[in-house]
């Protein structure tokens, strides 16, 4: 059975509707999906409507952006009521960050020579309220600076870079309150992605762990089969499940479509396992 349970769509930083992710994944063969877009459930509603058309069981989901030991990481939330207050009300606070942020960004990148970044990462934002780095690199690449979106974040937008600016996101702690009062389960998504130190992963686990965290992201589109492996015997080691995922964002940026992640070590727990809607 194809599994993809973390994908974007135009909602937040992917190109496509929620309707058009839904058919791409059946088309890709994709039985169980979870739209996880960043900071925001609006796109789960339109996506489940489209997944009963196409008899694929659907998991409303969200990417919440949290800051970490200088670092951010990205906790999945698989299974969360989207219309849930509680929820609601603290992705609201988390986006409202990012307008002052985008401008930031966009005073950097005047300053390095590329200039009207603020409206040219608008006009690829679909969703005003949510504009993120990968707007700017859309809107660098479409300029004909740099070949592609990737090679924009290794020049220009990643951490250290001239157009990354240090933001405040969500606490751990409080993301996973959200989640949980949402009714869904969390999950820890590409941990291999993080720059922390053996000291500060054993930190952010425990921390995780005692929140009520429930699984690692084992199968990533960004995890090479090393990290599958490293991230594979962690979750062993604290008894977490595992999840998987393509994080799909755009048909010519992503490295892995749509139902593409590899399977998980057939002896870790499955996270949708855990997952009412999903049974
Ligand atoms: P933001 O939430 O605005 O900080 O943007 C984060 C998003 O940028 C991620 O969810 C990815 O979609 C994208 N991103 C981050 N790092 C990279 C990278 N090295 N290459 C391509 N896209 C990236
Ligand atoms: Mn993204
Ligand atoms: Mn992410
Ligand atoms: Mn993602």
């Amino acid at each position: 059975m194809k599994v993809d349970l973390h994908c974007h769509s135009l909602v937040s930083d992917g190109v496509l509707t929620p309707a058009e992710v839904v058919r791409r994944a059946a088309a890709n063969g994709v039985a169980l999906l979870a739209l996880t877009d960043h900071d925001e459930t609006a796109g789960c509603a339109s996506a489940e409507v489209e997944a009963r058309v196409w008899g694929i069981s659907f998991v409303p989901g969200v990417e919440i952006s949290v800051s970490f030991a200088d670092e951010t990481i990205h906790v999945l939330g698989l299974g969360v009521d989207p219309g849930d207050p509680a929820l609601g009300e603290g992705l609201q606070r988390v986006r409202s960050g990012r307008d002052a942020r985008a401008k930031r960004i966009a005073e950097e990148l005047e300053r390095h020579g590329i200039h009207g970044a603020w409206e040219g990462a608008l006009r690829f934002a679909k969703n005003p309220a949510l504009v993120s780095r990968a707007h700017f690199a859309r809107y660098i690449v479409s300029l004909g600076l740099m070949r592609s979106v990737s090679e924009v974040f290794q020049y220009y937008l990643a951490k250290g870079k001239p157009g990354y600016v240090e933001h405040e996101w969500a606490v751990l702690e409080e993301a996973l309150a959200w989640i949980h009062r949402a009714g869904g389960v969390a999950v820890l998504a590409h941990p291999a992605r993080y720059r922390l130190s053996t000291s500060q992963f054993a930190e952010l686990l425990r921390r995780f762990d005692e929140a009520g965290g429930t699984a690692i992201e084992v199968s990533s589109g960004s995890h090479g089969p090393d990290d599958m492996r490293r991230w594979a015997h962690v979750a062993r080691q604290w008894g977490f499940a595992a999840s998987m995922g393509s994080d799909f964002h755009a048909p010519e940026e992503s490295a892995v479509d749509l139902g593409a992640a590899p399977p998980l070590p057939p002896d870790l727990t499955p996270v949708w396992q855990l997952l009412e809607c999903a049974l």
